[in-house]
């Protein structure tokens, strides 16, 4: 396939042979190859999530690796972290493996496995970290839950201080509000009646684990960061050369904690929504690299799950569609970020902080062919009945946003196609 006059971010136009999985020197394209006109579409490089829930084993009703790295190849990513919080929890190198085997006969997209931190994420004892470091996991999570006890911390920072691994925290601090919060503690949720979970129960578990990664040396991973405090800590930190990255999400990027008066739990999501300030702390931070990546959390559910009282309702919400289209008009078209930083906080960026070796790479001659085609003007209302995803908890149902994916090639491979003059073949 010959894809001819995309731009690059960096403003220029170029051809990309794509041949056996990689990109080839396009004056050696045979006359008769596939070509697909590209004249006015941007080329990034295909995007990396570093948080994704799909769900399976134990949740096929709500996602599969099938339908979940659809929804990624849909949204212009071309590989995705799975989260170890599937029902068996991903805490063995043999459950890793199944992970590995069925996303390589299904998925749309490279999926890479996050192993949990702690036995059935329970907190109480360190999984088999390097069984699943030898099978190929870099990155270890209890996502959806905090690793809440400092000496496993501690100990899980070690580790991965010895093998390059990184350790991805749910920053949360579990004993900083009661069992029924279920959004941010605020005006908003004193109106509504709902138990809050105070800024302060993020922000006191990174500041805490930054000091860990100072003393053991271990790669620290600060999931789906929604607060201001947590930003000023995570500048402290880097100030004095912590090793340190961190993640937002697209949702704490664009939607605040008022959408909750309408009861909607679609709107649940742990971190919660936010508050103006917080929101613009974040945009901050991202567009000036305190915050290294965008990361979905892309959480889907069954409407059975949504249907409840909102303190009872699972909290997430769908992100691997709209992720791209959020970023671009947060932040691209606000004048926040220009385009080669959005190439950096979605694609070479978290690629490089799960060690994902062939992601992230540059648009060039021998590189893997990831590569995703975008019309970075083109606009639609979110339709959630269009998705991939198996869920409807789309937080974006009837925003209009940029609508940009036209076609994404992951590993050589169309995952994802839209654009009108590619014949399959
Ligand atoms: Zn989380």
């Amino acid at each position: 396939m010959l894809i001819t006059g995309a731009r690059t971010v960096d403003g220029f136009a170029t051809d990309f042979y794509v041949r056996d999985g990689v990109f080839a020197d396009p004056l050696q394209a045979p006359p008769n190859v596939r070509r697909v006109d590209a004249a006015g579409l941007l080329a990034l490089p295909g995007l990396v999530d570093l948080h994704t829930h799909l769900r399976q084993p134990g949740r096929e009703d709500a996602e599969t690796i099938a339908t979940g790295t659809l929804a990624a190849a849909r949204g212009g990513f071309t590989c995705v972290h799975a989260m170890a919080n599937t029902t068996p929890v991903t805490d063995t190198a043999e459950r890793a493996e199944w992970i590995r085997q069925t996303a390589a006969a299904q998925a749309s997209c490279e999926v890479a496995v996050v192993g949990a931190v702690t036995k059935g994420l329970a907190g109480e004892e360190l999984a088999d970290l390097e069984a699943m470091a030898a099978g190929g996991a870099r990155v270890f999570s209890d996502d959806g839950r905090c690793v809440a006890d400092s000496l496993l911390m501690r100990r899980a920072l070690e580790f991965a201080a010895a093998t390059g691994a990184v350790i991805a925290q749910h920053s949360q601090d579990p004993r900083l509000a009661g069992p029924t919060a279920c959004c941010h503690e605020s005006h908003v949720s004193r109106e509504l009646g709902l138990d809050g979970w105070p800024a302060q129960a993020e922000s006191a578990i990174v500041a805490r684990d930054v000091q860990l990664a100072e003393l053991t040396s271990g790669r620290l991973h600060v999931c789906h960061v929604s607060t201001a405090e947590t930003v000023d800590v995570l500048r402290w930190a880097k100030a004095r050369g912590i090793p340190v990255t961190a993640e937002v999400t697209p949702h704490h990027l664009l939607l605040d904690t008022p959408l909750l008066a309408s009861g909607d739990t679609t709107y649940k999501v742990n971190p919660p929504l936010r508050t103006t300030e917080h929101l613009e702390a974040v945009r901050e931070a991202l567009a000036d690299g305190t915050i290294d990546a965008v990361a979905t959390d892309h959480a889907p559910h069954a409407a059975s799950d949504k249907a409840k009282p909102f303190p009872e309702a699972s909290p997430g919400m769908l992100g691997l569609e709209q992720a791209l289209s959020v970023v671009i008009d947060v932040m691209v078209n606000t004048g926040r970020m220009d385009w080669p930083t959005l190439a950096e906080r979605m694609s070479y960026t978290p690629a490089r902080i799960g060690r994902v070796a062939d992601q992230g790479r540059p648009l060039a001659i021998g590189e893997p062919a990831n590569v995703v085609l975008v019309d970075p003007a083109r606009r639609a209302p979110v339709d959630p009945q269009t998705s991939a995803s198996l869920s409807r908890n789309n937080p974006y149902r009837g925003l209009d946003l940029p609508d940009p994916v036209v076609m994404t090639v992951c590993a050589g491979r169309v995952a994802f196609n839209r654009h009108p003059g590619l014949v399959p073949g």
